[in-house]
């Protein structure tokens, strides 16, 4: 077998991972450097498991545009969550479409019914998912593990200890395609009204709800998701 790694460890664990769990792992890709280094590693593998990401309907053009760009140039089967149209229609009527400005609460509203609920609705027939969350991305992130076991479902975070640094040679080492938006200085990729540019000596998420004080995390990551009954 010609095997083609790119990274041999990232590899290890997708692969292994796809073994064990065979249809009922997804991969959750946000397109951002870290989630196309596990696309790309599961792509020039032919590592089949399914990709999955989360349409929120406020997504950059810019992050549009790569979408097309990467389904065109890995010939990739891209599944979309969207949010649930009758929860999305009741937020808009009671609250407008900029809610997320006007309180921690309003905001955290918006991504449960945008990312939280699609995500967790996918999540309820499945085992394990893949996630490209690093430790250092946040302080909350910081006690993340490789594999974590929450309710029945498996969350693998392959890159869970890599550096910046490595993060950076990976994508230029193997030609991985990187959003737009990193040159024009995000370091997130997030919702165009819900993400800035960062500045020196920011961390890599203080672009996202820069008007808020307190966790940069939409809920993905530390909610109570559960797995397959
Ligand atoms: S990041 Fe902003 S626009 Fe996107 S789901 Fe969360 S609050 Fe809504």
């Amino acid at each position: 077998m010609n095997r083609v790694y790119g990274d041999e460890t990232l590899f290890e664990v997708l692969k292994t991972s796809q073994m064990y769990f065979g249809n009922d792992i997804v991969f959750l890709c946000s397109f951002s450097n870290e989630d196309m280094i596990i696309l790309d590693s599961l792509c020039r593998n032919h590592i089949p498991i399914d990709i999955y990401t989360i349409d929120t309907g406020r997504l950059n053009p810019e992050t549009y545009e790569f979408i097309d760009e990467v389904i065109k140039r890995y010939e990739v089967k891209l599944n979309y969550l969207v949010p649930d149209s009758g929860s999305l229609q009741s937020m808009l009527l009671e609250n407008g479409p900029q809610l997320f400005y006007e309180s921690v609460e309003k905001r955290k509203l918006c991504c449960k019914i945008r990312k939280v609920d699609p995500l967790s609705k996918l999540l309820t027939g499945k085992r394990a998912w893949i996630s490209g969350i690093r430790s250092t991305q946040t302080s909350e992130r910081q006690k993340f593990k490789l594999y974590e076991v929450n309710n029945g479902l498996t969350k693998i975070n392959p890159l869970i200890d890599w550096t910046d640094e490595k993060v950076k040679k990976v994508i230029q080492s193997l030609g991985i395609p990187a959003n737009k938006l990193y040159r024009k200085g995000y370091r997130s990729i997030g919702c165009y009204p819900c993400t800035r540019p960062v500045f020196e000596g920011e961390g890599d998420r203080d672009g996202r709800w820069w008007w808020e004080n307190g966790s940069k995390e939409c809920g993905i990551h530390t909610s109570n998701l559960g797995g397959s009954n």
